[in-house]
Parts: structure tokens; sequence; C-alpha cells
């Protein structure tokens, strides 16, 4: 009874093709959560698929129904093996987007798992069916080892997160006992490179909000008003102006953090941004003095995203009567969102464009979270992945993109910790999406090595 071997169990699952066999079954479900028509897929894909699986394992589980949109339930599966054990909580989401199948290359089915070469094709191979099938195979292996898990385990799997997870939070708020547990590990998003393990605390999350300016009804003719009538369009590019210099500095006081925490910029001086496959960096765009590790995971941004006056499809020789502009702040966790709205009022007034009106879009967004590199949990993971890969992992104490990540943190209070097994060029929410069989087989390893020592030497007091 060795880790040693549990991994081995790992590798030969993957060797002998039963975990391909096992996620091309789970492929086979055409689970489009953004199309309404299929409800029962979703549904199916809990009833015939996972409560199945877990259950082979031990598990109890029931299909939580969604009280935000009916037709994504979830499902939430437990297996108590003892009172005094640690106890684990692990997500992921059954849904895919569109299957997108007339863009697919020649002789890809999105609903089947196609081998070529080192790339698994299929909706949802790598978002976020490979992933979770890793970790569940993973729990798996360390089971038919152990003869059991040695901590409890629950699961939660839902079918909307590709239309925004709503019933998310109200789940968790009014599951919180059911989900008690001492920490979330779930797999979701790439590696901050293929061939670099990696773990992630948390994200950034998103405030948008509208510039807008309407002078007057209508436009007016260019030659007879031109010179007479102030340009909202100008006016407004002028207050953009004002938010952010000629080299993506934020200049709104209260929208950028007062600084990068030392255990951060710590952590972050470890990483290496390169934008490989992607367009070229512009170094000397955004804040000055940031590396670039730490201008995309320790630092916000505000960004123009959309930008209108007049009829940019037909321009006419008019002075538009108005202008729009849409914003985006990207954020960390030691900002407050709340605040946002006021400052950037605030900003505005003080630069005499009291004219331009503020409005947050409201939808419900996630907020951003982050784990302390310093946090015993996130020490114990890098150790355990480094035992079983033999390299360093490199850890972000979040991504840069967003996650409902807020949720398990502030809603249920966990440690939060996520192992991606995936990759920037899988083509997640394109056509061709692709896990990397590396990839999966080393995920499978990771996950079973984490699951192995959380019985052994978990960080809890
Ligand atoms: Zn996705």
């Amino acid at each position: 009874m060795t880790r040693e071997n549990a991994i081995l169990n790992a590798e030969k699952m993957f060797d002998d093709g039963s975990f391909f066999n096992l996620l091309n079954r789970r492929v086979t479900h055409t689970t489009e959560s953004q199309n309404e028509e299929r409800s029962d897929e979703l549904r199916d894909y809990l009833t015939r698929e996972i409560g199945p699986y877990l259950e082979g394992m031990g598990f109890t589980y029931e299909v939580v129904e969604n009280p935000v949109v009916s037709r994504l339930p979830f499902l939430i599966g437990q297996r108590i093996e003892a009172d005094d054990a640690p106890t684990l909580l692990t997500y992921g989401h059954g849904d895919t987007v569109l299957a997108m199948t007339e863009r697919w290359q020649d002789g890809l089915n999105p609903w089947r798992l196609t081998m070529k070469g080192e790339r698994w094709y299929g909706r949802g191979a790598a978002d976020n069916k490979g992933q979770h099938s890793i970790n569940l195979a993973a729990l798996n292996c360390v089971l038919h080892e152990r003869g059991r898990l040695g901590f409890n385990a629950k699961v939660l799997i839902e079918m909307g997160e590709e239309m925004g997870s709503p019933g998310l939070r109200e789940i968790c708020n009014r599951g919180k006992k059911m989900l008690l547990a001492d920490v979330l590990i779930a797999s979701d998003g790439p590696r901050i490179d293929p061939r670099k393990p990696t773990i992630f605390g948390g994200s950034r999350a998103v405030f948008n909000f509208d510039l807008s300016l309407t002078l007057r009804e209508g436009g007016h003719h260019s030659g007879n008003w031109g010179g007479l009538l102030a340009n909202p369009g100008v006016i407004l590019a002028h207050a953009i102006a004002s938010m952010i210099d000629t080299r993506g500095r934020v200049l709104v006081d209260g929208l950028t953090p007062e600084r990068i925490p030392d255990s951060v910029r710590k952590a972050l001086a470890e990483l290496e941004v390169t934008g490989r496959k992607g367009p070229e960096i512009d170094p000397q765009w955004g804040e000055p003095g940031l590396s670039l590790a730490e201008k995309v995971y320790g630092w916000n941004t505000l960004e123009v995203l959309a930008f209108e006056c007049g009829n940019p499809v037909a321009p006419a020789h008019a002075i538009p009567p108005s202008a729009w502009a849409r914003c985006h702040i990207r954020y960390v966790a030691d900002s407050d969102p709340e605040k946002f709205h006021a400052a950037v009022q605030r900003h505005l007034t003080a630069h005499g464009f009291d004219m331009v009106k503020v409005t947050p879009v409201k939808r419900s967004l996630f907020k951003a979270t982050r784990m302390d590199p310093e946090d015993p949990w996130i020490k114990w993971v890098v150790s355990s992945v480094e035992c079983s890969t033999h390299q360093k992992p490199a850890f972000l104490p979040n991504i840069g993109g967003s996650l409902p990540n807020d949720i398990f943190q502030t809603v249920l209070g966990l440690p939060t910790i996520w192992i991606p097994h995936s990759y920037g060029g899988c083509s997640q929410h394109a056509p061709n999406e692709h896990l990397l069989s590396a990839l999966a087989k080393d995920g499978l390893r990771i996950m079973t090595g984490i699951f192995w020592d959380l019985a052994e030497n978990p960080p809890i007091k």
C-alpha cells in the first residue's frame, strides 16, 4: 500500500486506454448549456454518468435542482469515512459551450473523443469534462490502492458554468452544511506553460461600467453647426484620456491596489510571462515599474472595450448628439469593487467632466480571490506536486482571468487550490477543442499524489 503504487494505478489507467474510453463516454453527452433544447442531456450527464460513477466508488449523491435556471441542475455527492478525517470538496462542470460542429477540422466530431497524435479532440475534452474526469479517476486510484480514501470527499458538479454559473451561489449558500469541508481542490483552465505543472489559488475579477454623454437630441449638420456645438465624442475621448495615459497607466485614484503584498511579489518573481503563441507583448504598456507577471497577476487594469459616437457603419457629416463607451476594470483580491463607481465619478468631476455619466453594468459577477503563497495548504500542495513530478510547479496566487472561486472562498470559507490540466492552445470555446494526452497522464499522476497525501499529511491543525 504505497503512494508509488497508487500513482502506478493512475499511469496504467492511462496506458491501457481505460481513461480515454471513460472520457470518450462523457464527451458523447451533448451537454451544451447555451442550447435551451439540451435540458435532458444536461440532466443525463449527472444521472447516467457522474452519479453512477460516484456510486461505484461508494459515494451517495443527489441531483439538486437549480433555484435560478431549472434546466441547469447540480449534483452533490459524498463519501464520508470518519468524523475526524479531513474533508475534501472538489468541483467541476459537465456543461460545455456550443459544439460549432461545422467548423471543426475534417474527420472530427465534437461529440466523440478522437485521438490524433498527442491531441484528444472533443467538445469538453479540456473544459471541463477532461479535467474533472482526471480528478475523479485519481480518487478512484487512491481508493483502489488504500481500500479507502483516508478522508471524506464531497463532489459538486454544475451544468451551467458556461452560462455564468446561475444558482451556484444560492446552492452553496443553502448547502453550506452539506458542503462543509477543509479545502477545495479542483481543476479548470490552462497551465502557465504546457510543460509546467501549475497551481493557482484564485482569480482576478471584472467590474464593467459605461461612460455616456448626451448633449442634445439628434445630429446637426457639421457645415452649419461645427464649431458652434460641442462634440460629445471629443469630450468623452478627453474624459477617457484623463483616466488612462498614452501608455496604459491608470490615472484614477482608487482603481489600483495600494501595493502588491511582499509574499505575492515573491511568488510572481518566479513566473515567466512570455505570451508564447499569442500576440507580441507591448512591454512599455501598463503600470510602470511592474514586471510582466505583476501586471497581469498582481495589478488592476482599466480597458475601453467599445466606443461609439455617430454612426460608425455609415458616418454622416453631422455633430453626433451623444457618445458612449463600455469600460472595464480587471482587479485583484485586495481591491474593493464597491468603491470603483465612486472613484471614477470623483475623478471625472475633479477633471471637469461631470457631464459624463458613469453607469455600472449590473450583473452578478464573481469577486476576485487569491491564496497567500505562505498559506500552509499552498506549501503542502506545492510539495505534493513536486514529489509526483520531480519538477517545481508554478504557483499563481491568482490567475489573470476570472472564475467563480469567491463562492468557495467567501460563501463556503475554504482555502482554494486549482490544478489546471489543460494549456493555452487547447481551443476551449472554439472548434477543435482538445486535451493534450501528456497533460492528461501528468494530471492523473499529480492528482493521485495529492489525494494520497491528503490522508497522510494534511496541513490541518
Ligand atoms: Zn468554459
